[in-house]
């Protein structure tokens, strides 16, 4: 079978951020820290899998995070209508990477079950562990399981070939990370495993954690799941848009490889 094409597409932005909302240990706390937002789209010939939805501008508006493109524009730019997609990796349900799920109506939902667990649990009791998850995405999930429209993953599974899931957890309790066959190699869509290239290089954890130790754990399985360290793309980092190339308005193509080498940190 041949490779698929994966491209990062940026929604949103927030630059009213510090390095303390990135890094739970770290001396400049107060350093300005900036953070991009994107969903991803893998392609092969005829076949199309979104992983994550973003949010759209109710949402948006809701937690005063402004959006820079709606998902189903996003897409629209690809020549994709959103009711045509069937197949939505979901990596967690936090507000910005299920926001969107209302827009695919017609998507089937690959999740992990320890997410949809967590995020319909006891955990969500406490403010600090909710604040990240809107109860209208959830319910949506809820929904779409009722409407016979989502696969459960508990560990590793294959979505298509060449395409698996993997739970890291961590960041959220059923977190799972995407590793694709490119022709660049084995690239692993990280998503919220590591937010930002700095916090994999220099083992820093990100605030918003379910689990500590599995979030530091799932820095090693990234390493495992690609070819090479600069084929794992981190979730919310701005320098994405530095390393790979552009393919469009607010879209970079990962499958090739990184145009330049990563940086070092530290
Ligand atoms: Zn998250
Ligand atoms: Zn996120």
């Amino acid at each position: 079978m041949s490779d698929w094409e994966v491209l990062a597409l940026r929604y949103a932005d927030r630059n009213a951020r510090v390095r303390g909302d990135s890094f739970i240990f770290d001396d400049d706390h107060a350093a300005p820290h900036p953070m991009d937002y994107f969903m991803w789209l893998l392609r092969r010939g005829q076949e199309v899998i979104l992983v994550d939805t973003g949010y759209d501008a109710s949402e948006g508006a809701r937690r005063d995070r402004p959006i820079l493109i709606d998902p189903r524009e996003a897409l629209a730019a690809h020549g994709l209508v959103a009711e045509d997609i069937g197949t939505v990796i979901v990596t967690h349900l936090h507000y910005d990477h299920a926001g969107g799920l209302h827009l695919f109506p017609n998507a089937t939902l690959h999740m992990q079950a320890s997410e949809m667990a967590y995020a319909t649990g006891p955990c969500m009791c406490h403010d600090a562990l909710r604040m990240p998850f809107t109860g209208e995405h959830i319910c949506e999930a809820v929904r779409r399981l009722y409407a016979g429209r989502v696969v459960f993953a508990e560990g590793d599974a294959e979505v298509a070939e060449g395409v698996t899931v993997h739970r890291i957890g961590g960041h959220s309790k059923g977190l799972q990370v995407v590793r694709v066959r490119t022709a660049a190699g084995w690239l692993c869509l990280a998503s919220d495993a590591t937010h930002f290239y700095e916090n994999m290089a220099l083992g820093k954890p990100f605030p918003i954690v379910a689990d500590v130790a599995e979030m530091l754990d799932g820095f090693a399985t990234l390493n495992r799941l690609a070819s090479a360290p600069e084929l794992i793309v981190p979730g919310h980092d701005p320098l994405v848009r530095d390393l790979f190339p552009q393919s469009g308005p607010e879209s970079w193509i990962l499958s090739n490889g990184p145009r330049k080498p990563l940086p070092t940190f530290g």
